[in-house]
């Protein structure tokens, strides 16, 4: 194995502890799998970042990994968060590669992140950060080399200024870019909702592989961003009952269901969870804990651990995502037949939809909503069916399946393709 300290970080390890074993497990040639254990390219910045107050300009750390380039351009989210480093973004870029090779779309995986707390930010000051950081990494992005997209602390907005920047640097409007923007910039319709109602799709299918009836499972949503919001608003939809949804401020329960729509609106005016009338207001953490049949994680990474994984009473577990569930949490989990589906089948949505935007924009003609969520349901169905058929053929559990999967696609195009020179 290659020496890696660059990407030393608590995640990169749990994602190259993943691969590894999956990759033991397939007899991958160790060569390939060394190959695939660090990411391609790594560009890291560091650039000045002035406040609204004009006293202050603060050094601030960005970073884009591109893990794969084997397959076509790499795609992935850039995250604006605080704490967010390189060998986090390294091991979100490998996700992304085994991601894309398990729905089928084109590309390798990548990522990039912003240390910065978005949060603490006015409008203009994000726009200021989101500007710079595109002009920093402006030579190692495009439409055929590396197309990024919202993640966690970024949204369409920010997109928008990022395909601004990119267009003003190259003189004439690429939207292909990036996905995940506006529709009047040539964004997907449904793209906004992909991720969360994606992973919904995903419900009937984990229900019936655990003998539950889907109508009325009670649902838990860690996140109210992007993923989490809009997977309770299509579980609502498809007949679950929401009792729980969670953000930063605290978690809203109310065992008789609640009321989505009117907890997006409240969002939408207060921009936090808290206050909400129609619900108890408990402690954010307390969420994982709740009687439901089904929890989803759909926030930040790390929250499923060893710690809690004892407590959580859910029989399914859908990851909306990335990593939300420790090594040690999924062995545990799965030592009492929770049944997970993985983050890196379960979110795939967003990476479809970009994928169908990407599409969309590069042919300058564009599909209806009937049209984009038919395509995104049907490629997830059949992303679940072959990954619970490797489940069942291979005696593995769904992650596991998931990553051979992934890894095997990966793996048959890099020999095909050979060794340059
Ligand atoms: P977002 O910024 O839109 O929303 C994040 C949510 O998590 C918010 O409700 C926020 O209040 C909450 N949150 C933030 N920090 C928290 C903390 N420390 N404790 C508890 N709650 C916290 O982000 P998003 O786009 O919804 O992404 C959420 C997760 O889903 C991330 O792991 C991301 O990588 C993953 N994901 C996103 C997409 C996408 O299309 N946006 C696609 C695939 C995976």
């Amino acid at each position: 194995m290659p020496t890696a300290h660059e990407f030393d970080s608590p995640m990169y390890h749990e994602a190259v502890g993943q691969f590894s074993e999956v990759a033991e497990l397939m007899g991958l040639d160790e060569n390939i799998a060394d190959r695939l254990k660090v990411p391609q390219k790594s560009t890291v910045v560091a650039f000045p970042f002035r406040h609204d107050t004009y006293a202050e300009v603060e050094t601030i750390f960005g970073y884009r990994v591109q893990h794969l380039t084997t397959m076509g351009p790499t795609k992935g989210g850039i995250r604006f968060a605080p704490d967010v480093d390189l060998g986090e973004v390294a091991a979100l870029a490998m996700w992304m590669t085994w991601k894309c090779a398990i729905v089928g779309v084109p590309f390798g995986g990548a990522k990039g992140g912003v240390r910065v707390d978005p949060m603490a930010l006015s409008r203009a000051e994000l726009q200021r950060v989101t500007r710079r950081f595109t002009m920093e990494i402006i030579n190692v992005i495009g439409p055929e080399t590396d197309i990024p997209a919202p993640d966690l602390g970024t949204n369409e907005q920010v997109m928008a200024w990022l395909m601004d920047t990119y267009s003003q640097h190259v003189g004439h409007a690429v939207p292909a870019v990036v996905t995940g923007k506006p529709p009047a910039l040539g964004g997907s319709v449904a793209r906004r909702e992909a991720t969360g109602r994606g992973l919904m799709f995903l419900l009937p299918q984990a229900a019936a592989a655990r003998d539950i009836k889907p109508e009325g499972v009670t649902t838990a949503i860690h996140g109210f961003g992007n993923v989490g919001r809009y997977a309770a608003v299509a579980g609502e939809q498809m007949g679950a009952k929401v009792v729980a949804v969670s953000d930063i401020s605290g978690a809203l329960y109310n065992p008789d269901g609640l009321n989505v729509d009117a907890a997006a609106k409240w969002v939408d005016e207060h921009r936090f969870l808290e206050g909400f009338p129609d619900a108890d207001f408990i402690d954010g953490d307390k969420i994982f804990e709740l009687p439901v049949d089904v929890l989803v994680p759909a926030a930040i990474q790390g929250v499923l651990t060893e710690d809690n994984a004892d407590s959580v009473q859910a029989k399914i577990v859908i990851e909306g995502a990335n990593n939300p569930t420790t090594l040690a949490a999924d062995k545990k989990l799965r030592g009492r037949e929770v049944f997970i589906v993985p983050d890196i089948l379960a979110n795939a949505g967003g990476v479809t939809v970009s994928y169908f935007e990407w599409v969309q924009d590069v042919q300058k003609y564009f599909w209806t909503e009937n049209e984009t969520v038919g395509r995104l349901r049907e490629i997830m169905v059949r992303a679940f069916d072959d990954v619970h058929t490797i489940a069942t053929s291979e005696n593995v559990d769904m992650r596991t399946a998931a990553l051979i999967k992934g890894i095997r696609r990966v793996a048959d195009a890099k020999l095909v393709r050979g060794v340059f020179p």
